[in-house]
């Protein structure tokens, strides 16, 4: 398994609470810390994620986080 998708069954796992990404570094093990920044990038272009500054949920600071938003999108599931 991937970094990446390390880091994106992390964000489903704890949905929809918001994680930031020094919490998800240390919770996904992600060293050095910055490269959390580089996945959740990635991540935010994808189907369901969501990048704001927010609170997290992890350390109740007011920063960059992401979430997983599952069955809230609008659109209609294929097939
Ligand atoms: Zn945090």
């Amino acid at each position: 398994m991937t970094v990446l998708e390390d880091v994106a069954n992390h964000v489903k796992r704890i949905a929809p609470r918001a994680i930031c990404d020094d919490c998800l570094a240390t919770a996904v093990e992600i060293t050095p810390r910055q490269h959390a920044n580089r996945k959740t990038n990635i991540l935010k272009d994808e189907p369901g994620f969501d990048r704001r500054v927010d609170v997290c949920s992890t350390c109740g600071g007011t920063k960059k986080v992401i979430r997983y938003a599952s069955g809230t999108t609008r659109r209609a599931a294929p097939g």
